[in-house]
């Protein structure tokens, strides 16, 4: 499954294949769902704002009142007064923005990180399939970046569409009032200014989520080319200034589209400012013919003009509002794909807590799918008893791995069953089981943090004499304290920073950390040099001890140390026995043996005197 290179991706492109989706339709009603436990906040938010306009008000009647009373009446008391009140008033109605913006922002962060805190769940609950089918930049991206992109819109779409149909309703009320004739020319330019609101809005919805698509196909390659994996497979290959080339490519793109946004934004807004110059056009062309036929006032007119602001202004912000909520429409598609992912390994109601397994684990005519068309495996059926070692062998791509994982359930069988002391996986609750598995697998990933840190990733609450014990048992104690910074060495990314079979025994001393009764192991192809082999092997036999192991072997010393083999090919169980049983059949074991354990075994076989057909061994 994996390539050796770490990132199963590690080859693609840049600027390669992401997988199509079509995105469901986000409706509106979603979008304002998520404001719900705000309401409150947000009812004060437009009080406030609301608040805030009223003594923005004010000022014109102060001045009103010192040149018609206090002026005439000479009191320079209530001169001073009113002075004072000059100054308090832009102070207040400045406090009351302050405030009223930090909440505001306050709901907005709020949104936004109930989304983040929502996906991150939702991914936490999907199954390894997932992750195998995505590029983890572009999760990361959907988490990061897509939140945030929406962050303008959440800022402004409720307390700003509120705040704007009251100063546009009231201003409309006002303009019929003064006079009808007048205010309904006035409003028959709005409805022209909403034609292409529907054009733009849908063009630049389908803009933005290609941005963000590419967006996420550019941190989706950044990962892979940047990863310890990924960097040393560009140097060895020498494919630095391809790669520059096919990210300049995308950059780009990026750049390109994120350039055509900006612009349709900007001609849209043009559009939408037309409105008062036509407007105010038509109310004086409308409005002088009127005085020349004597019917109004010069006065009346200007007037009436002097309000026209207060119609198009807010108008034009609500329109340029829709259109931002809809082009951030295809951002909110993106983000509600993820939080609406159905993880396909669920935990059942009645699924009940086994808080102490025996071990035994038997497969019953287990078949598995990844794709939902071809099978990987067919009907495999076997048992492991309490403490039993059942190796695995057969060729690569025989479906070993995905076999194995099952008890773990990062895949469900897709007919049979995988039970446990005759339970059903189904039927036993996630953690539970999982508390009781361990999984060593090749990679031997390791977290980019200390050694403490990520033996504790075992188990929380390990003492520092567990710890330390757990690594006794894994022959790795002497090396970590030898190093300058002992159990606090930060072990880099992917634990690049310690040798190959350093990793693996500290991930070895992470799963007797974590002492498990039942241990899936995915013995590393490659192997070490002599020491360090023998060190890994000693630590695996500590680990393997008293626990039901599955084992997808390549050592023959594991082989020959189970009590059951199980070559698979093609997704079924070809032979079981013993490695003497096996052998005596001549079959496809016996030709494995000869050509993918001889050259492992030479030197095992060496060691313990073995030669080959040896049906007693050690
Ligand atoms: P093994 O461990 O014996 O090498 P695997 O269990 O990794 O075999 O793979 C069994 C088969 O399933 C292979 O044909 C492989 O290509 C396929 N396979 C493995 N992982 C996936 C995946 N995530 N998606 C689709 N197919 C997969």
């Amino acid at each position: 499954m994996n390539n050796g290179w770490g990132h199963p991706h590690a080859m693609h492109k840049i600027g390669g294949n992401a997988p199509k989706v079509s995105l469901k339709e986000v409706p509106l009603r979603r979008i304002l769902g998520m404001f719900r436990p705000y309401m409150g906040l947000l009812f004060f938010i437009v009080a406030l704002a609301l608040a805030g306009a009223v003594i923005g008000l004010l000022p014109p009647l102060v001045m009103k009142e010192m040149i018609d009373t206090a002026i005439p009446d000479k009191d320079i008391k209530m001169l001073v007064w009113l002075a004072v009140l000059l100054v308090a008033l832009p102070v207040a109605s400045g406090m009351l923005g302050v405030w009223q913006n930090y909440l505001n922002t306050k709901v907005a962060q709020g949104v936004m990180r109930d989304l983040r805190q929502g996906l991150f769940g939702n991914l936490q609950r999907q199954s390894i399939g997932f992750f195998t089918a995505s590029r983890s930049g572009e999760v990361i991206q959907r988490v990061t970046d897509d939140v945030q992109a929406i962050q303008g819109v959440i800022t402004n779409v409720v307390v700003s569409s509120i705040m704007q149909t009251v100063v546009l309703a009231t201003s409309i009320g006002i303009l019929f009032a003064l006079d009808w004739r007048l205010a309904l020319i006035s409003v028959v330019v709005l409805p022209l200014s909403m034609l292409p609101v529907r054009k733009v809005a849908t063009l630049r919805k389908k803009m933005r989520s290609e941005t963000q698509k590419m967006r996420a196909q550019m941190s989706a390659q950044l990962g892979e080319v940047f990863g310890v994996s990924g960097a040393m497979l560009t140097r060895i290959f020498g494919r630095e200034q391809s790669q520059e080339r096919e990210f300049g490519a995308l950059n780009k793109q990026v750049m390109d589209m994120e350039l055509k946004l900006s612009l349709m934004g900007r001609w849209f807004l043009m559009f939408v400012g037309l409105l008062g110059p036509l407007g105010t056009a038509m109310i004086y062309l409308y409005g002088g013919y009127s005085v020349i036929q004597g019917t109004m006032t010069i006065g009346a007119i200007v007037a009436f003009a002097g309000y026209l602001g207060r119609l198009y202004q807010p108008f034009g912000t609500l329109l340029n509002l829709h259109v931002e909520v809809m082009t951030a429409l295809g951002v909110f598609q993106r983000i509600f794909e993820y939080l609406d992912l159905k993880p396909d390994v669920i935990e059942r109601e009645d699924a009940v807590s086994l808080p102490q397994a025996a071990g035994n684990i038997s497969y019953e005519g287990v078949s598995y799918s990844y794709d939902g068309e071809t099978e990987v495996l067919h009907g495999i059926s076997f048992e492991a008893k309490p403490g039993e070692v059942v190796a695995l062998v057969g060729p690569s791509g025989a479906g070993k791995t995905t076999l194995i994982g099952m008890i773990a359930r990062l895949y469900d069988p897709t007919a049979g069953a995988v039970k446990l002391d005759g339970r059903d996986l189904r039927g036993i609750r996630i953690d539970s089981l999982r508390s009781q598995v361990a999984y060593v697998t090749q990679e031997s990933f390791l977290f980019h943090a200390t050694i403490r840190e990520n033996l504790a990733f075992a188990k929380e609450n390990a003492t520092m004499e567990e710890m330390e014990s757990a690594c006794r048992k894994a022959f790795i104690h002497d090396f970590i304290v030898g190093l300058p910074q002992g159990y606090d060495t930060v072990v880099g990314e992917r634990g690049h920073r310690l040798s190959g079979g350093e990793r693996q025994r500290l991930s070895i001393a992470r799963a007797i950390l974590k002492d498990p009764v039942i241990l899936l192991l995915d013995e590393e192809t490659s192997h070490l040099d002599s020491e360090s082999e023998a060190y890994v092997q000693a630590a695996l036999q500590q680990l393997m001890k008293g626990r039901t192991t599955l084992v997808i072997a390549h050592r023959l010393s594991t082989i020959l140390a189970a009590d059951q083999i199980l070559v698979i090919h093609d997704g079924r169980i070809a032979e079981r026995g013993t490695h003497s049983e096996l052998l005596e059949r001549d079959g496809l074991y016996a030709t494995l043996y000869d050509t993918q354990f001889q050259e492992a075994s030479r030197d095992d076989a060496r060691s313990q005197g073995d030669e080959r057909r040896n049906p007693h061994p050690v």
